[in-house]
């Protein structure tokens, strides 16, 4: 799909990277329609200004490796085989909400479930995004002891993204924490080395270290307001924050 926007797009070729508790909304657990909506009428702007998508969601909504694993009954790679359940699970949501808009999506897994969806297959995804069809990529790396961060940068690197979006419920990265510094300030761009030594929570430091290795800048920015990530996709930098 190819519209006059596109001359004026910053980034072609995007990974947009959520949590799963953002499919939660305020109960904390499940899915809320109302933001599976949102989000993914967010996501068509992007594909009707012709910016190729791919999407990985969480699945701290559902269920997480580690929490599962807190009993000392379930083993930590059990947990971590229901938490990448638990992202097909939202990736599956993730899908017909894009289809019931009109848009076309395509679920892949690393964990290969047939009947459910395809297995990961690069090529394949490639082929789709070339289509303007969503690629929602799901179960994370299919390995245990891993997180959807690190699962969201490896697929972008591998499909050649511009850049990963890590879309939260806020604006970007600040010195200090905005909820206990009213001073705190928003830092418009800071380094890999940055983000590692002073551990911010970007992602985690699995994930900044491979996005550092392969130059794939990561923007962090707020999902929740709408209109966001074209703007910022558009290269309105002012609203979010930006590793490179
Ligand atoms: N997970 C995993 N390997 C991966 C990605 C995810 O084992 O490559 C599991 C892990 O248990 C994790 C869960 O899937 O806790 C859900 O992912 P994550 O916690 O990253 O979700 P989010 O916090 O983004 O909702």
């Amino acid at each position: 799909m190819k519209t006059n926007k596109e001359n004026i797009l910053k980034y072609k070729r995007v990974l947009v990277k959520f949590s799963g508790e953002a499919l939660a909304g305020g109960n904390g657990f499940g899915i809320d329609n109302q933001i599976l909506s949102y989000i993914a009428g967010e996501i068509r702007t992007l594909i009707q200004n012709g910016i190729e998508v791919g999407i990985v969601i969480g699945g701290g909504n559902i269920i997480r490796g580690v929490s599962a694993s807190e009993g000392g009954i379930i083993h930590r790679t059990s947990g971590d085989h229901m938490g990448m359940l638990a992202t097909v699970i939202n990736a599956i949501a993730m899908q017909a909400a894009l289809e019931h808009i009109g848009m076309n999506a395509r679920v892949q897994s690393a964990m290969e479930i047939r009947e459910v969806c395809e297995p990961y297959i690069y090529r394949r995804a490639i082929r789709h995004l070339q289509k303007g069809r969503i690629v929602i990529f799901s179960a994370g790396t299919g390995n245990p002891f891993f997180t959807t961060d690190t699962a969201a940068t490896l697929r972008a690197v591998e499909i050649g993204a511009d850049v990963i979006i890590k879309a939260t419920k806020v604006d970007g990265v600040y010195d200090k924490d905005p909820k206990l510094y009213p001073d705190a300030k928003m830092l418009s761009a800071l380094s890999y080395d940055d983000a590692l030594r002073d551990h911010i929570k970007v992602m985690d430091d699995t994930a900044i270290a491979l996005a550092k290795d392969n130059k794939l800048p990561i923007i962090v920015c707020n999902m929740f307001k709408e209109g966001n990530l074209l703007k910022i996709l558009s290269g309105e930098d002012a609203i979010s924050s930006i590793v490179k």
